[in-house]
Formats: structure tokens, sequence, C-alpha cells
């Protein structure tokens, strides 16, 4: 498995890596996908997407 470079925090990681849409269009690290990655996408649906104020 060959090592990977996370977009968001630059740490080397194994594995398939994550989208890191929509923090940016490369790849990030599990940390960084549950930390960051899915709670800016869960900020986008429910604040930028359904809600009017
Ligand atoms: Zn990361």
């Amino acid at each position: 498995m060959e090592d990977k470079i996370c977009s968001i925090c630059d740490k080397q990681f194994k594995g398939y890596g994550n989208n890191a849409y929509p923090v940016n269009d490369g790849i990030c690290c599990n940390e960084c996908n549950h930390l960051i990655v899915l709670s800016m996408r869960f900020n986008l649906k429910y604040r930028g997407g359904y809600k009017n104020d």
C-alpha cells in the first residue's frame, strides 16, 4: 500500500484516502475526513442548502 499525503494536514497516511471535497479537491486522511470534511459537508447541507436565514 503506497503512502499518500493528506491535502489538508500534509501528513502521510496509508490507505485509499478520502475525498476532501468541499475543503479542497484532493484527498485527505481519515482523521481530517472525520474532523473537518464531514463537519463541513454537514454545515453546507444544513446551513447552506435548506435554510433561508
Ligand atoms: Zn489529514
